[in-house]
């Protein structure tokens, strides 16, 4: 990809099957440290059921959102907000009635504005395999599957890849959120071949996470440092092909081999 001229977006459907896995937190994070990139990234709450991507922004007061621009009554250029770092935000609306008045096959049409002049689209998808579901999947270039590591999340998620491709998509890999390392006996090779795709970045089980939403504030921003954080800003650098820096000067795309043999041989 050439920097500035970008010609489309690429688009990432953040699914998962089950619930409450971090798809929501995930969309927030990998958008908000892609912008801090300088990508232009816009995230959709396309979870128009249960929508909290913007409750995690304080955009939950916003009149005009994805709800309006599915029931025909805005258009997606007025439900488009300023998050952090240059993020574009599509908040969706809180009301049941909202909802209900939502024509989700309508966000096909609404895809072709949101991709123009960016570099990355995040939607975040409803839990489970519903219309409105199913949809967020089909207008994926690739769906990132957010998974915990416990059996039951495994085989939602095993579902939501079956799916994924019966409707001509693919995954590109999954995340595994929430990890305990000292706990889960799930490990990356185990979920890899589980699943059939790509482990792309272990997050692990951070009390910062709902520190950073009782804020408002995207754990990317609010605690850069912190172990979630640091895994989502890698899975963004690796999203957009950059090599990771921590805290702006480590590099930490040496693979253990590679810092084995230059201790051992020297070299810089
Ligand atoms: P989903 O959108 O899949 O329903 P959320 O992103 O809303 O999931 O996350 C569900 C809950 O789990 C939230 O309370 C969130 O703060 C918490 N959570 C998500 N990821 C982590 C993590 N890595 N460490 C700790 N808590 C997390
Ligand atoms: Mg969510």
């Amino acid at each position: 990809m050439v920097e500035g001229i970008n010609m489309t977006a690429r688009v990432y459907t953040i699914a998962s099957g089950k619930g409450g896995t971090g798809k929501t937190t995930a969309t927030l994070n990998i958008g908000t440290a892609l912008a801090m990139l300088g990508k232009k990234t816009i995230v959709l709450d396309a979870d128009i059921g249960m929508a909290n991507l913007g409750i995690l922004l304080g955009l939950e007061r916003c009149k005009i959102t994805l709800h309006e621009v599915l029931a025909g009554t805005a258009q997606i250029k007025d439900a488009v907000y300023d998050g952090p770092a240059g993020l574009k935000v599509v908040p969706s609306g809180l009301s049941l009635k909202g909802f209900q008045n939502s024509n989700p096959e309508k966000l096909k049409e609404v895809m072709s504005a949101l991709v123009e002049g960016m570099d990355f689209v995040l939607i975040d998808a409803p839990a489970g395999i519903s219309k409105d579901g199913v949809i967020t999947l089909a207008v994926a270039d690739k769906v990132i599957l957010v998974v915990n590591p416990e059996l039951s999340s495994m085989a939602d998620a095993l579902k939501t890849k079956a799916l994924t491709e019966m409707l001509g998509r693919s995954v590109e890999g999954v995340v595994l959120n929430r990890v305990e390392l000292e706990k889960t006996e799930i490990n990356r090779n185990k979920v890899s071949e589980l699943l059939g795709v790509k482990v792309l970045e272990m997050i692990p089980e951070d009390a910062n996470v709902r520190r950073s939403a009782a804020f408002k504030v995207p754990i990317v921003i609010r605690a850069p440092n912190s172990p979630a954080a640091i895994a989502f800003s890698r899975l963004a650098a690796l999203l957009a092909g950059e090599k990771f820096k921590e805290n702006g000067a480590k590099e930490d795309t040496e693979s253990f081999v590679d810092r084995l043999a230059r201790s051992i041989f020297g070299g810089k």
